[in-house]
C-alpha cells in the first residue's frame, strides 16, 4: 500500500478523532500512528541490504527476509485489553487496525505475511520464501 493513502486515511480518521474528542494529543497520535508504522520498512531495507535509500520502490520489494517488526496481526490482539481499560485511545488502536487492513488487501496473495510469530519461526523468512513441506 502507499504511504499517501495511508496519510489520506490517517488524516481523516485524525480529524474525525479531534471532531469527537477534541484531543489534539490522541488526535495527533491516531494520524502518527497511522503513518508511521511503515518506518519499520526503512529498518528491514537497511538489515536485508545493509544500505539505507528513501526510495518507496526500492523499500516495498520482497526480500528473502521481512523484518517488519510494526506490521503485526497479533498486535491487534494485544491492544484489545488495552482498549478496554483505556477506551480514549481507540482512534489509535482504529488508526493501526486499518493500516494493517489496507496493506493485508494490497499483499492478499501471501496469507501469513502480517504474522510476526510466524516471521520469527521462520527466522523471519518472508514468507514468499518460506517452503511448504
Ligand atoms: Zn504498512
Amino acid at each position: 500500500m502507499r504511504s499517501i493513502h495511508h496519510q489520506i486515511i490517517s488524516l481523516i480518521l485524525a480529524i474525525l478523532c479531534y471532531w469527537r474528542t477534541g484531543s489534539i494529543f490522541i488526535s495527533f497520535l491516531t494520524f502518527f500512528i497511522g503513518v508511521f508504522i511503515d518506518i519499520d520498512h526503512g529498518l528491514d531495507y537497511y538489515l536485508g541490504c545493509r544500505k539505507i535509500t528513501l526510495s518507496p520502490t526500492e523499500l516495498s520489494k520482497d526480500r528473502e527476509k521481512s523484518y517488519l517488526i510494526f506490521h503485526a496481526v497479533e498486535y491487534i490482539l494485544f491492544s484489545v485489553p488495552i482498549i478496554i481499560i483505556f477506551p480514549y485511545y481507540l482512534p489509535v488502536f482504529l488508526s493501526y487496525f486499518i493500516h494493517l487492513v489496507m496493506d493485508c488487501f494490497s499483499n492478499v496473495n501471501i496469507l501469513f505475511r502480517y504474522f510476526i510469530a510466524y516471521r520469527i519461526v521462520n527466522n523471519w523468512k518472508n514468507p514468499k520464501y518460506v517452503e511448504v513441506v
